[in-house]
């Protein structure tokens, strides 16, 4: 168990949906392992972590796997 750099808050490991972007799209993982600060919030993620969600993104995009599903993002401009 480490603490929260920011709050000095316990953090734990949750299995999160993270959303990240790869060369431009917007990807989302689901369950992923990311040490939570329990007090604050804050998501930490490991050098590791990050490394494969890149690769799995990765090669299931060149390999054309097939998502577990595909959502729609709505896009807003800042100036209405
Ligand atoms: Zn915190």
């Amino acid at each position: 168990m480490n603490k929260c750099y920011f709050c000095k808050g316990k953090t734990k490991i949750k299995n999160l949906d993270v959303d990240f972007r790869w060369e431009g799209k917007l990807f989302v993982v689901k369950n992923v392992p990311v040490e939570v600060c329990l007090q604050c919030g804050e998501r930490y993620y490991s050098a590791i972590i990050s490394k494969k969600l890149d690769n799995l993104v990765k090669k299931q995009e060149l390999s054309n796997i097939k998502p577990l599903r595909v959502i729609e993002v709505p896009v807003f401009n800042w100036q209405q």
